[in-house]
């Protein structure tokens, strides 16, 4: 066992407390981490609010580890100590399972244990990464490449992953049109993978804001949703519709945006049920899908991906004691794009 320093919060709502937890002691396929950058993703506020219901607390946040191995344990083989690291979204899964072995992991029909806010197969509470150090069996860790700093590397565990995902799967590339809706932390990172896969890019944002930002992620166009002329001009364009967005939307509005077939995937995770009318579908055989991160493979492809095309986020690096400031922030997305907590000030 070894103990850490960890922020935590002890009920949904309650301020960031600095406290101490201990970490299980090496298994022969643990790494130990020691964690040096932990983003700040909307479901960390959604959970440590309990906005999503059946929160575990005291609850210390953080699914997107960046950091450096310290210790390995007997049979580990993929890692060796000084080697940098990123731990996502779970942490371990049954392995078995048809999800599993194609390596969908955030699909295993056991269901996966998630970093924190979850409980591991022995029943034991999780805590995630805004802490200094982790321990996590090896399968669930991937490789930072060399060129990826770790602070920048550290919201694409999440936020990096969870966009690259679907644009993927639903194929975005070349000949495709496709929109994001939302430029936060996830949305900033869907532009520059929309452009990286050779999609042609529209950003929809409530204000024109972020305009020249979102131009310079790649986005080839750029629309206010707040302007209504912007959902007679956009009519049925779309193959694509990616949703990152934390709040209810019209989605009959969105899904009026969408072409014969297309496809609107929401990521972005309201804790209330959406509406729309099923005409909006049936109309134009449309679709409405959903997406989790992704698998442990595609995570370690997407790094390689992000270093290879230059894709980073653009980030806001804080102190241990700015983060209860960096969640009202992000609440008033007064954040460009991403916080990132600096563990060593814990
Ligand atoms: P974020 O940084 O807060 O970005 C969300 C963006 O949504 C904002 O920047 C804003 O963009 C837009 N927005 C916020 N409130 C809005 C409102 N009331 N109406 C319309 N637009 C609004 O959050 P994030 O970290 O990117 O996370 C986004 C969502 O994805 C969260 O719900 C999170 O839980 C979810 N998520 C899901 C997965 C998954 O696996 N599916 C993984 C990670 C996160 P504009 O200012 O440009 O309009
Ligand atoms: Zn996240």
């Amino acid at each position: 066992m070894c103990q850490t320093r960890v922020l935590s919060v002890s009920s949904a709502k309650a301020p960031f407390e600095k406290t101490t937890i201990e970490r299980r002691a090496l298994r022969p396929h643990d790494v130990l981490i020691d964690i040096q950058f932990s983003g700040i993703c909307h479901s960390d506020i959604h959970s440590a609010f309990d906005e999503w219901g059946g929160g575990i607390f005291p609850m210390v946040p953080g699914h997107e580890i960046a950091g450096i191995v310290s210790a390995v344990g007997t049979e580990v083989t993929k890692f060796v100590v000084g080697d940098r690291v990123g731990v996502g979204c779970f942490v371990d899964s049954c392995g078995e399972c048809e999800y599993c072995l194609k390596g969908e992991e955030q699909y295993c029909t056991k269901g996966f244990v998630a970093t924190y806010n979850s409980l591991d197969y022995d029943g034991n509470p999780t805590y995630g990464g805004y802490s200094q150090k982790i321990v996590v069996t090896e399968r669930f860790v991937v490789r930072i490449p060399d060129s990826l700093e770790l602070n920048v590397a550290s919201p694409l565990l999440c936020a990096g992953i969870t966009t690259y995902s679907p644009l993927k799967h639903w194929n975005a590339g070349p000949g495709k049109k496709v929109a994001i809706v939302g430029v936060g932390g996830l949305g900033h990172l869907a532009i520059q993978y929309a452009h990286a896969m050779g999609a042609e890019v529209t950003v929809l944002s409530r204000s024109i804001g972020k305009k020249e930002e979102a131009l310079s992620f790649g986005a080839d166009h750029y629309f206010a949703t707040s302007d209504p002329a912007t959902f007679t001009t956009l009519a049925s364009q779309f193959d694509l519709i990616l949703n990152t967005v934390s709040a209810n939307l019209d989605v009959d509005a969105y899904l009026s945006l969408l072409r014969i077939d297309g496809t609107l995937v929401n990521v972005g995770a309201p804790a209330e049920p959406d509406k729309y009318q099923v005409f909006s579908l049936i109309m134009g055989r449309r679709s409405i899908a959903g997406s989790l991160v992704g698998g442990i493979r595609e995570t370690q492809e997407m790094l390689d991906f992000s270093a290879e095309h230059g894709i980073a986020p653009k980030i806001e690096v804080i102190r241990a004691d700015q983060v209860d400031e960096a969640y009202q922030r992000v609440l008033r997305s007064d954040v460009r794009y991403r916080f990132v907590i600096d563990v060593s000030t814990l």
